[in-house]
Formats: C-alpha cells, structure tokens, sequence
C-alpha cells in the first residue's frame, strides 16, 4: 500500500504551553519586563517548531498552525480582523504586542518597548476584555468587543506567517481561523438589541482576504472552526451561516475548506452544515457517535468527512478494537479519500505528554492517554481503516489490554462504594424539615445578629503561605513545622476576626492549595499528576486531577484545621467544603460509568465529611459549588437533565444534618434567572453570590417566592484592589433590601480573598463590618 492511499490523519490543534510550561515563563518574564519581546517571540516560535515536527514525526498529514497563540486564538481573531476597542489607542496596522496584551489582560500603566530599549512612561490604566468560557471546556477566551458602527481590516497575517514559517520547516500544513459566524457570535453585543451577526457582511472581506493570502502562500487546505454549530440556532444564525461559507468558498476556490464542528452533535444543524458548501465536515463522534451514520448518509459523496473518533476532551486511553467495531458497518463501503481521522476537538484541552509522568501508578498510567498518545492512536485507526487491522496487530492488542485491566480492576471498581450508591434512598436527599422550621431552629440556637456578617473562605495566600506550602510538599519544611506555620497563621486570622466583630469565622484556608485538589489529594478514585497542565487562560494553567476509579473517602479531610480554629473561638466558625458538582466539572473524569454516577460518589465522600464536621460541633458547614452553573450543556434542552442529578448530588452531600446545623454554600456569579428554580432545590440555609459590580440587580431572580432562604450578595468585588468605602457598601446593602427581606439577607465579599494581600483585606472587612452595624442600628 502506498502512502497516497493512507487515510489522511488530522489532530485540528495542539497543546501550545509547551512541555515544560516554556510558554507561561516566557510570557511572564516578558510581563515583567526581565526579558524583551524578541525573546518571548523566540521561545514562542521554537515552540512551534517543535510541535509541528512532532506531529511529523507521529505520523499527522494534516498539520495545524495558527493553532498557536500567545494567549487566545479568540483574542488572536479580534486582533486579526481589526476589532480593537477604541480605549486601546489602536491606529491601524498590524497590532502590535502591547496592545495585544492589554486588550488581553488591562495593563498596569506601562507599557514596555524592548527594541528601542526604552521603558515608555506611564500609561493611563487600562481595563482588559472580558473573558468567558469557551463552550463546556474550562478554557478561557477573550470576549470580542465591538462597536455597532465596527470596521473591520486584516490587522495581522499570523495565520500566514506560521504557514510560512512551517513551509520553511517543510512542513505542509492546514492553517486554522476561527470561523466568522461563531466570531461574532461569541462577541459581546455593542448595545442593547443589536446584532453583531448584522456586522458579518463587513467581517467577510477580510476573511476572503485572508483566503485568498493563505492561497496565494501555497495552501491547499485551510480549516475554519465553527462550534457554534452545535449550539441551538436561530434562523438568522443558520442564513448567516450559509451566507458565509456561500462567500468564502467563491473566494479562493482552489483552496478547500474543513469545517470543523465540535463539542456536540449538529442535531437540528446538520443539514445545514452538510448542505454548505465546503469540501469537508469535521464531526465530533466522540460526544455524538451517532451522527456518523446520518451525516454518511445525508452527505454529498464528493464531502471529505473528517471523523472524530479519538476523544480531545479527556485523558484517557480509547478503545481502538470498539471504535473500528462501530465504524466498521457505517464506512464499509466508503472509499478511502472519503474520510480523515481526527480527535473529536483541538487537543488544545489535554495535558501534553504522558511519558512526562513519572510517579503514577503503573495501571492507571496504562489506561490514559494524553496529546501525543492521542495522536498515535489517530494514526493506529488510521492505517486499520487503509491498511486492515493486521497492520496494526499488536497495536490493538495493547489497546484491547488496556481496556480490559481498566474494565476489571479492583483500583477502579469498589463493591463497597457501588453498594452505596445502590443503597441512596429519598431521606438521603432531604433535610429532616423544611427551611421555615430550620430557620426557626437556628435562629433560637446560633443567635446571629440581623444581617450577619461573614467571608467566603479563603484569606490572602501571602508569599509566606505559598512558600510555606511548596516547601513542605517538596519534603523542606517537616510536618512539625509546616503544622506549626499553619497554626500560627489560623490563629491570627480568628483573633484578627473576632477583633473586628465578624460574626461568623473562617479559619482561611490557608493548608490548601486548590478548592479541587486539596480534596483530590485526600479521597480514593483520584490521581494527582506532575506535568498534566491544561490551559486555563493566558499564562494560567491548570492540573485537574483525574477520577480513575470509585471515589470514597476513608479519613476526614478537613475536621482538624476545622477543630483547631474553633477551639479558638466561641463564635461559629464554618466548616468549608468544595461540593461534588464543582469537583466533578473541575476534574478529568472516567468515562467508563455515567458522570452523575461519578458525582454520586463524590456526593456520598463529601456526605461523610459533613457528617464528621457536625459531630465534632460544627454549627455551620459551606459547601462551595463555585462550578455548578457552568457545568450546564450547550443545548438548552439537556439543562433539566443536568440540573436534576447536579441538584440532587448536592443533596446526598448536605442533608444529612440536624435541622440546628446551617447549611452555607457558595456560587461565584449571580446570574440565576434561569435556573432559578434548580438553585432553590439546592435547599442550602445560606447561599453567598457575587453581586457588587451588577449593583444587585441580579438578585430580581431571588423573589421571596421562588427564593425564601438566605442569601449573602456579595457586597464587595474581591477583583480589584480597591478598598469599598462604608457607604458604598451601605448603598448596596440598600439595594439588596429593595429585592430581599431583612431576615434572608447575609452581608459578605463578593468571594474568596485569597487573591488579595491583607493590606486591602483588613480595611475592606472593616468597613464592610461597619456597614453591617450602620444597618442594624437603623432598623
Ligand atoms: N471557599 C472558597 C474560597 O474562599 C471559595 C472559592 C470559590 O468559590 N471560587 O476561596
Ligand atoms: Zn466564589
């Protein structure tokens, strides 16, 4: 068999943060002025290098770039199309790197210019764009903003450049862009009711542009991402979707474009994007296998349909005998130029490399696969489905393996958690009485002050306390005096708590270094990693824990530090808990059992802490689920299906209390217009939400009809730096009682202060307290 008649093997996007994270250090000594732009743009482009060779190296036909960015491919778009907000001072021309950057991230009022060799003075401070989530991942973006009389230019040929720069590599490769429909729907609307689809007509030139200069540079192939499509549209959306590629594809005609949809099926979108005129489909058949058989039947056959069979959302190993088994029927016949194999997204959301770990368990290593893995397996089904399965024998066989150890391991399977989970009945989901009752109960007994006042958890991580943590983990400070440290520093935050007369306590968390990991660290079924960062935005990366297995916990977590701070106080300190459904969504999770199934378990571990925490006297208990909105799917009618488990596990984990102990829990936004109702059925004593900068506004959702408990809206923005003034809390708290009843209504930060230093803290708290007893005295 000759190459030409392999199935061409595409990977759509790698990771960009480099194997040792080379891209966060160059960044951030770039930031910091230690090193100049060149050096950051060096680094950036050895990066490259490397990757493309490797994907070479593996295998990968159809090469990524313009995958790459230094911080968001979204950001990378904007700056491309010219859609720079005015504030920046842009005055055309390719956008230069400090632009960039302060769009990205504000800047602190200098901007540096290294190859002139000159510190600029100061700049007026500039805010950044926002960011949000990009789809169901936890990756970032960077909000487009645009004006609603928005001009578009081509403000940049980075997508051409670094075709170039792999050709002089020769190294052939598909360029990707964003695509323009889901561009401007991502992007901020410019004023209420406007469209910024209505700007497309203005965005197109520049895309057609852009097609015809990749052409021009010896593209064959370009592909233009559209997740957009897998989200409910409206019919406008649909008409500027065939608009679009109606353009694009009369613009450089010789010049094919893959139209890459993930995250999801098409569902009703398929065939739309089947009927437009492209000469490839990207499919996720990962999240939606189904759709293969539809999109192979409904497809023109001169369609290349590049099937994403190889999950780019998880880490774990597939089972490469079972994809081929389920293909097998629907591709039989299809010729070989028909198909390419892909990862069911970018890799962009995976760890890098496997064979960096160095101290996993041996099985469960053998049962994951991060980027470089994924990319061989797309390569193993690549040649079974051209060359036959003999080709790639023992391939398979290692595969078939891997999933048969997985699938019988006693790491991974716990009849006694099963057992539980079988054995979860209606009482385990419900308080004892109804919130009325409860908080007749708890008034009598916690005897609060109206308006009490709190925080959300975590004080300021100071460099002290990180060094402190990092030494210890490094095996340099012994227990003793690490546990001596973290005592010292308990004890301050609870005297300085009570000096200032807040009225229920935290003990700071101080011993944890992540909301997620801290508890991954401590239950079974997880496994930590050393290298296993995934971007998060920018220069921040993350290392989600992995749930392999059943969860349980078998020794409370967090009882002692608990126990410790209250021994120090007789007002109520609150136990702090993240809760199962952020654990879950902020985690790499097995795919092997349902994940409300995995989250059960979580729910039933953390149950266990509960129960702990209120034996040992704990009168309050938070149980943060600062990720439980977004874990809500990308098609409205999947909501009620995740709000139902998600609701429920977050009552396996807090109901198993005595009506005197307050349930807390915490959700760090406020927009709950929507799921309003969901949010109620969590049956929380107490929730605290973000609400300063909305001017509490977003608390209409609360009526005390569709919420009677009580509610802290955060009362000042932990975001910033700046100190709140005593009336401008008073003036929020105001607000809030326009919305609230007195007696629902809790006075706290906005979040966690662990971002901040205690220089802005102490003041903050103080006036915050200030206003609290301003309030009381009034009423
Ligand atoms: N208790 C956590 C803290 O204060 C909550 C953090 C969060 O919601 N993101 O840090
Ligand atoms: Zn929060």
């Amino acid at each position: 068999m000759t190459l030409s008649q392999q199935i061409p093997v595409a990977t759509l996007g790698v990771p960009r943060i480099g194997r040792r994270r080379e891209l966060k250090f160059a960044l951030e000594s770039y930031w910091s002025g230690k090193s100049c732009a060149a050096e950051l743009l060096a680094t950036a482009k050895a990066l490259r290098a490397a990757s493309w060779e490797e994907q070479r190296d593996r295998g990968v036909s159809k090469i990524p770039s313009n995958d790459f960015s230094l911080y968001d491919h979204v950001l990378d778009t904007a700056a491309m199309v010219g859609a720079v907000p005015s504030r920046y001072g842009w005055n055309g021309g390719e956008v230069p790197l400090d632009i960039y950057f302060a769009m990205a991230r504000g800047n602190q009022g200098q901007t540096r210019n290294c190859d002139s060799g000159r510190e600029h003075g100061a700049c007026p401070a500039l805010t950044a764009m926002e960011m949000t989530k990009w789809f169901d991942t936890n990756y970032h973006f960077i909000v487009p903003e645009l004006e609603d009389d928005q001009a578009f230019t081509l403000s940049s040929t980075k997508p051409v450049d670094y075709f170039l720069e792999a050709k002089a590599l020769d190294i052939h490769t598909r360029p990707v862009i964003l695509g323009p429909v889901t561009f401007l729907k991502l992007a901020k609307s410019p004023a209420e009711g406007f469209n910024p689809l209505a700007l497309l007509p203005r965005l197109l030139p520049v895309y057609e542009q852009l097609l015809r200069r990749l052409k021009f540079s010896g593209a064959d192939w370009v592909q233009i991402d559209e997740p957009a499509l897998v989200l409910d549209l409206n019919p406008n959306e649909i008409a500027a979707l065939e608009f679009a590629y109606g353009q694009l594809s009369k613009t450089a005609p010789e010049l094919k474009i893959m139209l890459a949809t993930y995250f999801g099926p098409l569902g009703d979108n398929l065939e739309t994007a089947i009927s437009l005129p492209v000469a490839g489909l990207h499919l996720d058949l990962s999240r939606a296998p189904e759709q293969l058989e539809t999109a192979g039947r409904l497809a023109p056959k001169d369609l290349v349909l590049s099937l994403g069979l190889i999950n780019g959302r998880n880490v774990w190993r597939a089972n490469l005998t079972a994809i081929l088994d389920r293909i097998k029927p629907i591709v039989a016949g299809w010729p070989l130029d028909r198909v390419e194999i892909a990862p069911s997204c970018s890799m962009l959301h995976v760890p890098i490399d496997l064979r960096m770990e160095t101290v996993l368990d041996a099985n469960i290593r053998s049962w994951l696969a991060f980027a470089a893995q994924k990319t061989d397996e797309l390569v193993i089904l690549a040649r079974a489905l051209s060359q036959g399965r003999d080709a790639v024998a023992g391939e398979l066989k290692a595969s078939d393996e891997a999933a048969s150890t997985r699938a019988t391991s006693t790491k991974v399977h716990d009849p006694l958690v099963e057992g539980r989970i079988a054995d979860i009945n209606g009482a385990m989901k419900q308080r004892k009485s109804a919130f009325a009752e409860r908080s007749r109960v708890q008034a009598r007994t916690l005897g609060l002050p109206p308006f009490p006042t709190t925080t959300i958890g975590s004080f300021p991580q100071t460099p002290q306390v990180r060094k402190a943590r990092s030494a210890h983990a490094k095996g340099q400070l012994n227990y003793v005096d690490y546990e001596t440290f973290l005592k010292k520093e308990i004890e301050a935050a609870i005297r300085w708590q009570e000096e200032i007369g807040l009225d229920v306590l935290v003990h700071g968390e101080f011993e944890r270094n992540d909301m997620v990991q801290h508890f991954g660290e401590q239950l079974s079924g997880f496994a930590l990693t050393e290298h296993a960062w995934v971007q998060s935005y920018g220069s921040r990366y993350v290392r989600p824990p992995i749930i392999f297995g059943d969860v349980s916990r078998s020794n409370p977590m967090t009882v002692r530090w608990w126990q410790f701070a209250q021994s120090l106080t007789q007002k109520p300190v609150k136990g702090m808990l993240t809760g199962p459904v952020t654990i879950l969504n902020w985690s790499f999770v097995r795919d092997d059992v349902p994940r409300p199934e995995v989250c059960r378990q979580i729910a039933l571990a953390i149950r266990d802490e509960v129960t702990n925490l209120e034996r040992s006297g704990a009168r309050m208990i938070q149980i943060d689920e600062a990720a439980f909105r977004e874990g809500l799917p990308l098609r409205k009618r999947d909501w009620k299906v995740y709000l139902d488990w998600s609701v429920e596990c977050f009552r396996i984990a807090s109901t198993g209390v005595k009506d005197s102990t307050q349930i807390h829990t915490h959700m760090c936004y406020s927009e709950f217009n929507e799921i309003i109702d969901a949010i109620a059925e969590l049956d929380a004593d107490v929730i605290s939400i973000e609400t300063s900068r909305s001017a509490m506004e977003l608390l209409d959702a609360f009526t005390s009809s569709k919420y009677p408990n009580e509610i802290g809206p955060g009362v000042y923005d932990i975001h910033s730096p700046r100190v709140p003034e005593v009336a401008e809390i008073s003036a929020l708290l105001m607000l809030a009682r326009e919305r609230l009843s007195d007696g629902q209504l809790w006075v706290n930060p906005d979040c966690g202060l662990k971002t901040r230093n205690w220089e802005e803290v102490r003041p903050a708290l103080v006036n915050m307290v200030a206003a609290a007893r301003a309030l009381r005295e009034r009423v």
